[in-house]
């Protein structure tokens, strides 16, 4: 029987260190990259302490989750910079009640972080193998107010709209009309607008009294807004 427990604290005792370091490495996350440059917005902040970034990364980057960069996540796309996922949360004043839809899933990291404070999230992937993958992690984490829609995200989710809130993680050339037009009175949309592979701006729609208001929040990198062949 002591044998028993020797051989189990081997095991669990370096796993629970490595567990203990992951969350240590986000609280590090939280006030080094996001809380130092400026957010501020408790309900982000919490989000940011809670989603496992590490899960939403290939094995190989798990030590890396919790850096200051995107990362690879195959298929020539990227998981956004913690601080930017955190940028684009707070710009929106989530709240618990909102409907948000996001275009370009992804890892399905930024929608966990919006699934931590929103009560509805939609979510479209270009990238069918991405789109399943990450329905599969969201679903296993227990995110079952995400849904994950495999398709081209250029003309929105029309069943679902309006929304309160649009984020927009792939870069586009213009801003999609049917994105506009999906946007509640009263509702902010986040899209990086540029052109692909060169520095583009991240820009702040806002929808009041039916009239439409942008402006232009920092230069970022994101990976192309892609189309559907059938488009
Ligand atoms: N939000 C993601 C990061 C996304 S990278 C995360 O948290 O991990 C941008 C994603 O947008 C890529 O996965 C890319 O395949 C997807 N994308 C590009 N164009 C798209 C389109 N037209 N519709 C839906 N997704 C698109």
């Amino acid at each position: 029987m002591r044998y028993l427990y020797i051989l189990l604290a081997i095991f669990i005792f370096p796993w629970s260190i490595h567990a203990q370091n992951y969350e240590q490495e986000r609280e590090k996350m939280v006030t080094k990259q996001i809380l130092k440059r400026g957010v501020r917005d408790v309900r982000t902040l919490d989000a940011m302490r809670k989603v496992e970034r590490h899960l939403f990364v290939p094995p190989r980057y798990m030590r890396m989750a919790y850096d200051d960069s995107p990362l690879s996540i195959g298929y020539g796309q990227t998981i956004s910079q913690p601080y930017i996922v955190a940028y684009m949360t707070e710009i929106i004043e989530p709240k618990p009640s909102d409907k948000v839809l996001e275009i370009g899933t992804g890892s399905g990291y930024q929608a966990a972080v919006l699934a931590e404070i929103i009560d509805k999230v939609y979510t479209i992937e270009i990238v069918s193998e991405l789109a399943k993958t990450a329905s599969d992690r969201l679903q296993n984490l227990g995110y079952d107010n995400v849904k994950v829609i495999s398709g081209d995200g250029y003309n929105g989710f029309e069943e679902e709209a309006p929304f309160d809130a649009i984020v927009v993680t792939a870069a586009s050339e213009h801003i999609p009309p049917s994105l506009i037009k999906q946007l509640k009175e009263g509702g902010k949309m986040i899209i990086p607008v540029g052109s692909p592979f060169l520095v583009q701006t991240l820009m702040l729609i806002e929808k009041k009294d039916g009239k439409i208001s942008t402006s232009s929040l920092m230069p970022v990198k994101f990976v192309p807004f892609t189309r559907g062949q059938n488009q």
